[in-house]
């Protein structure tokens, strides 16, 4: 199993003095690359042209007693750090002594390791802030063996109570920027730092924005989906949780290459459209949690993408026998020099690769949006409620339902637009919002470039009807939707490929979720209405409208069959009246030309009569995802 201890916290070149062993060579400094990780800080040789090769030294972070600043009169240099470690503080010490690039960095360093060695029991309370030259301490001019001459400015804070942090002194090095009124103490009682991993920009005043890399202060995180932050120069606001992902566990968030849950189908779309020899990615195993998939575009002897499962032994992580390390970085990085058994050496990853989340409505706590800050552009279709258009939200692209006066019961759904504002998945079309404070009401949810699935399937059948990976992947996306909406125990109700939408990216959205509750029409209310999607209903909502998250997969089984027929209508020109005698006879849809036996098989688990033998999405998940892999 994957063993934390080796996880990377960070990583960057920064220079380190070297540790000589006669106190009369001049001081010099070589790059390094630097490697955090929750045990160990380990330094490899090699400069930023050539690359880390090989590891040159580590020191065990349990053995550290100082992390602090060093001054500038000590080597004529800026930004240099300290760690003071050995087995005990006074005789058999060792001093580390590292320049960071910026000052962010340097700050970044800092308190990162500082988090990490806060549990040490040998923490000290002086030190020297000058360096041992020529047998002399630069800071105190005491001997080498003297007793160190500064109050360290940073300890563990033994005493504090997550009720009464005690003070502790700021960090008051010159080429440091102090958060102001930011605690510094990062003892057991320690603030929540996070790091954006997405740029965003608010639409409402008083948000905050988020630069990607950059970290904040969490200041309240009682809301699922909107936490109150503070950044660098103090200033504070909400901003979206999923932009955001705690300090400690940022793991390969940081890296461009990696695309977290992102499937086969999509690292697959995103690489072949890129066309770069080498161009790859680095994805959650859909197979094995805790393991990961490397998929890499190579054009030779033909253009395709290879999927590589990084495999781990004891604590290293490997793709072939020759090449094993303690890190996926790590990994990646030996492979940019080395094929070492893939169809190509690794290059660079996506420049369109992980694309940012939509958020969880427009802003915390906001469902009301201002007709006035709404710039509606063309028409994208119309439907059941009316019209829907595109328009702009401040910049931000959006579509408009317009929903027609007498066809939706609208006090009850401003209501639930609240609850349904805060469901928030990639396969899921987000609602931003709705403008209710005139008629016709308005809906604002996400927009998606390519219209409707159903259309999309119509139109796109000559290229993609014999493309059955691609069509299970669209399957898969809209069960990722639903198993999410099945896991907070929302039910859709309307669930068909005239309800789901298409992105960029090959991306698939479920839509119109939950809002099949509201309509008025009694043509759409009843079982008995012409209006209502009979060919997607289950047997107990035929018998007893009985509605569950069940009744949505049986929903699915057939928007399956719709996708493996690029869009044909169910049960074809059959009447309803006939198509309900079908069903409860127990006759199911014909196999689409085109669908694998195993996919059908699929389709018939949902439509088991028995609502309790049903599978529910969760597992309708797995099966998708084992056929994928097979
Ligand atoms: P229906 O009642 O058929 O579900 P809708 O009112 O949901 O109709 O949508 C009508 C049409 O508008 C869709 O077929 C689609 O082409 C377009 N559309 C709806 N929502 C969006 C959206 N979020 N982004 C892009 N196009 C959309
Ligand atoms: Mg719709």
């Amino acid at each position: 199993m994957a063993s934390r201890n080796e996880e990377v916290l960070r990583e960057a070149f920064m220079t380190k003095r070297s540790q000589n062993k006669s106190p009369f060579t001049p001081t010099n400094w070589k790059d390094r690359w630097f490697v955090l990780t929750p045990h160990n800080l380990i330094y490899y040789d090699g400069d930023r042209n050539s690359g880390r090769k090989r590891e040159k030294g580590r020191v065990d972070l349990s053995k550290v007693w100082a992390v602090e600043s060093v001054e500038y009169s000590a080597f004529q240099k800026d930004l240099v750090f300290q760690l003071v470690y050995g087995s005990t503080a006074d005789t058999e010490s060792v001093t580390l002594y590292i320049a960071a690039s910026s000052a962010h960095d340097h700050d970044d360093w800092l308190e990162h390791i500082r988090s990490l060695v806060g549990n040490n029991t040998n923490l000290a309370e002086v030190f020297h802030k000058g360096a041992l030259l020529r047998n002399q301490w630069s800071c105190c001019r005491g001997p080498k063996d003297a007793v160190a001459c500064t109050p360290v400015t940073w300890t563990r804070n033994n005493n504090a109570t997550p009720d009464q942090p005690s003070p502790s002194p700021p960090l008051n090095q010159d080429n440091m920027l102090p958060v102001p009124g930011v605690r510094t103490a990062f003892g057991p009682y320690r603030k929540k730092i996070v790091v954006a991993i997405y740029d965003y920009n608010p639409t409402e005043i008083g948000d905050l924005p988020l630069r990607k890399n950059e970290e904040y202060e969490v200041l309240q995180d009682a809301e699922e989906n909107w936490w109150r932050m503070r950044n660098r120069n103090g200033e504070e606001g909400y901003a979206p949780s999923n932009y955001v992902k705690e300090k400690a566990s940022l793991g390969l968030q940081q890296y461009d290459w990696y695309l977290g849950d992102a499937t086969r189908q999509r690292a697959e779309f995103i690489l072949k459209r890129e066309e770069k020899e080498g161009c790859f990615v680095v994805r959650n195993s859909t197979t094995t949690t805790g393991m990961y998939t490397l998929s890499v575009y190579s054009k030779q002897p033909t253009p395709q993408v290879k999927h590589y499962h990084i495999k781990r032994e004891g604590d290293l992580y490997y793709l072939s026998q020759s090449i094993k390390c303690r890190t996926i970085p790590d990994l990646i990085f030996k492979h940019k020099y080395n094929p070492g058994g893939l169809c190509t050496r690794l290059r660079s990853p996506p420049t369109h690769g992980r694309q940012p989340p939509t958020t969880a409505g427009i802003s915390h706590d906001k469902w009301e949006i201002d007709p006035n800050e709404l710039n509606l552009l063309e028409e994208l279709g119309s439907g059941q409620f009316g019209v829907v258009r595109h328009g702009k939200l401040k910049c931000m692209d959006v579509a408009v339902k317009m929903m027609k006066e007498g066809t939706m019961s609208e006090e009850a759904f401003i209501e639930e637009a609240k609850v349904m504002t805060q469901l928030q998945h990639t396969n899921l079309v987000q609602l931003y919002g709705v403008c209710s404070r005139h008629r016709p009401i308005y809906i604002v949810t996400e927009y998606l470039r390519y219209g409707s699935l159903l259309l999309y399937l119509r139109q796109k059948e000559k290229h993609l009807i014999t493309c059955s990976e691609q069509l299970l992947d669209m399957c898969l996306q809209v069960c990722e939707g639903m198993a999410y909406l099945e896991k907070q125990r929302f039910i859709h109700r309307d669930l068909a490929a005239r309800n789901c939408l298409v992105g960029s990216q090959g991306v698939i959205k479920v839509g119109d979720f939950g809002l099949a509750r509201y309509v008025v029409d009694d043509e759409y209310a009843g079982s008995g209405g012409a209006k209502f999607p009979i060919k997607w209903a289950a047997p107990e909502v035929l018998n007893y409208m009985r509605f569950s998250s069940k009744s949505d997969v049986w929903a699915f089984g057939v928007l399956m069959w719709e996708v493996f027929t690029c869009g044909r209508m169910p049960y074809g020109k059959l009447r309803n009246a006939e198509v309900v005698d079908r069903v409860q006879s127990g006759q199911v849809l014909e196999r689409p030309t085109y669908c694998p036996e195993t996919v059908y098989e699929l389709m018939k688990l949902c439509w088991t009569h028995d609502v309790d033998r049903r599978p529910s999405f969760a597992d309708m998940r797995c099966q998708i995802v084992e056929i994928q892999e097979a």
